[in-house]
């Protein structure tokens, strides 16, 4: 199905949260003037009130925000993995040979600026780019030439071939999430039959848990941000997808926007929320002019506003639009994002349901989440719960790409096998399959028989495969990097310790590295995971240790023959790492 999105489209038709006016004045700027300077970080501050180093401080956070200006053509191409087997390379030197412009820069004239940036949600159809802002899929050299023409005969990217802009939500594999059905106002109707107490116990007995990764009982959330005594409760639906490999939610948002907002209207009249926000990634801004339809339409048919179908119920829903953070996906890096600040993860307790958007209880949920949530008003929690297993009820939608026939969008019911995956999508010759992105888990062919799972195998969806002609150490240096690049820099352990295992991959893949060295990647990994702020830190040396675990051999295949060679002063490195996080937050939330 093709996305509901016009080259053309307004990208700047995005509602903005009332209480803080920064990320208007911000968007705006970027937006028109290619950069938020500092003369106008200077005016932004002193119309807010706000400390301009406060301002620059969220300016220089996020990826999709400059102090200097980006040119009048401003392409970012994707990085992930998969972009690098489909070619991304090759096509980025085409780019700054026929444009004349350095990665990193903006042409002098201000035409053209070039830049590599996380992956952007569209793994199952790169290489991929963002040129101001709109999406370009399955980009040729052929296709990047003719661009480099467009661009310096000034053509407008509304006038360049539509079909660069095509996006496929190619569905391999419905289930009740991908495939729901949900008449608007339908699951509202019922929950009001129901009672807000009945629907909490329908989402407890399905044994809802969060789609995001954690897997955190959804009933419990609930109850904890009804049961906190406030005077404002809010629903954030998280759609700041940035896990490498995963791209469910630009399907979800494009094909299923009508039952994410039924949820998040549910789960604001059972926890009594006013407000609901969906915060959606910068990268998917193309998005916008969809999703605003969707809301336009929900208001005209009664079911946003001040009089939900005429009842005393209340609720309305805005979009926050991102800026390109990929720590934002932690939901309190996201709330502290919200209101207008870096997203730096908060220290917790308090939970967001205690605590969360300005103070208040907020319930966040993952887009899949708050869609199932409204299918089990739907359906029964019966209905629900006769997909998965009774650890993990339900099914999972997974976002597939790599080396498969058929990548694109599955869903299965939880449990399923990694080997049943791989032949719904036709992987062939396969080496390893990393299973829920760069934060989750490598898996080789010995563990093909383990389950996607909460108990075994958890995953947010992301499923990349690599077959025996990928070189396993570039990848784990390619996520190395990529949580180098997006560490926030808050804690000493993460912003070190990223730093330290890029560069020990950096010289183990160019054939110099020790044995030594080894151990020091298994050692700092170690100090990461256990004194790491928040997820990130704490999750980062995943792709190393799984490799290393899985395939060590390749790794000793590649050592330097002169051991001594390895210039790595461990013990100073170390002693970097050892200063303590703030508090240890690997307590789940409730
Ligand atoms: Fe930021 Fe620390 Fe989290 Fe890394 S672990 S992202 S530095 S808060």
């Amino acid at each position: 199905m093709t996305a509901p999105y016009a080259p053309s489209a307004n990208l700047s038709a995005t509602t903005e949260t009332a209480e803080d006016s920064l990320w208007p004045l911000l968007h705006a700027a970027q937006q028109s003037l290619g950069c938020v300077s500092p003369t106008t970080q200077q005016q932004i501050a002193a119309k807010l009130k706000r400390p301009v180093a406060e301002v620059r401080g969220v300016v220089e956070f996020y990826h999709l925000l400059s102090s200097t200006p980006q040119g009048e053509y401003c392409l970012r191409l994707s990085d992930n993995i998969t972009d690098r087997f489909d070619g991304n390379m090759a096509i980025l030197e085409r780019l700054e040979q026929r444009l004349g412009v350095d990665l990193g820069h903006c042409r002098a004239d201000g035409r053209v600026s070039l830049h590599l940036t996380s992956c952007i949600g569209l793994a199952d159809q790169g290489p991929a780019a963002l040129i101001n802002g709109l999406p370009l899929t399955r980009l040729t050299l052929r296709r990047a030439g003719r661009m480099a023409q467009l661009i310096e005969q000034r053509v407008p990217v509304a006038n360049w071939p539509r079909r660069w802009f095509h996006i496929n939500n190619t569905v391999h594999r419905a289930g009740p999430t991908l495939g729901c059905r949900i008449k608007p106002g339908s699951v509202l109707r019922r929950a009001w039959q129901l009672g807000a107490d009945t629907v909490l116990q329908h989402i407890k007995t399905a044994g809802l848990r969060g789609r995001g990764g954690a897997g955190f009982a959804s009933a419990q959330k609930w109850l904890h941000a009804r049961d906190t005594p406030a005077d404002q409760r809010f629903v954030i639906a998280n759609a700041d997808e940035g896990e490498p490999g995963t791209f469910k939610d630009r399907a979800l948002l494009t094909l299923q926007a009508d039952a994410l907002f039924e949820g998040m209207t549910l789960a604001g009249w059972v926890i009594g929320a006013k407000r609901g926000i969906l915060y959606l990634r910068g990268e998917y801004q193309y998005l916008l002019p969809h999703l605003h339809a969707v809301l336009a339409r929900r208001r005209a048919a009664g079911l946003l506003g001040a009089r939900l179908l005429d009842t005393d119920n209340a609720f309305e829903i805005d979009i926050h639009l991102g800026a390109g953070a990929y720590i934002c996906g932690e939901e309190t890096a996201l709330i502290e994002s919200l209101e207008g600040k870096r997203g730096i993860p908060r220290l917790r307790p308090p939970f967001p349901v205690n605590a969360g958007y300005l103070g208040k209880p907020t319930l966040c949920h993952n887009v899949e989440t708050l869609i199932q949530a409204a299918q089990i008003i739907q359906n029964g929690a019966a209905a629900f719960a006769s997909y998965g297993t009774p650890a993990s009820p339900g099914s999972k939608v997974l976002s597939i790409s790599g080396d498969v026939a058929r990548p694109g969008l599955y869903e299965f019911p939880l449990g399923v096998t990694v080997q049943q995956v791989l032949e719904a999508c036709g992987a062939q010759n396969v080496q390893a399959v990393q299973v829920g992105g760069p934060s989750g888990c490598l898996i080789a062919p010995t563990e093909f028989q383990r389950h996607l799972c909460y108990e075994d195998l958890p995953t947010s969806g992301s499923f990349m495969v690599f077959n025996h002609q990928r070189d396993i150490l570039e990848i784990a240096r390619h996520f190395t990097r990529f949580f180098a690049f997006e560490s926030c820099g808050f804690c000493t352990p993460c912003r070190v310790g990223t730093q330290l295992l890029q560069r020990a991959m950096d010289t183990l893949c160019s054939g110099h590295g020790s044995r030594q060295q080894l151990n020091d990647i298994e050692e700092i990994g170690e100090i990461m995971r256990q004194t790491s702020h928040c997820g990130l830190g704490q999750s980062a040396a995943n792709p190393l240790r799984d490799s290393l675990l899985r395939f060590r051999a390749l790794y000793e295949a590649r050592l330097s023959t002169i051991e001594a060679s390895a210039a790595f002063d461990l013990e100073a490195r170390l002693a970097e790492t050892r200063q303590p996080a703030p508090a240890n937050t690997t307590e789940p939330a409730p």
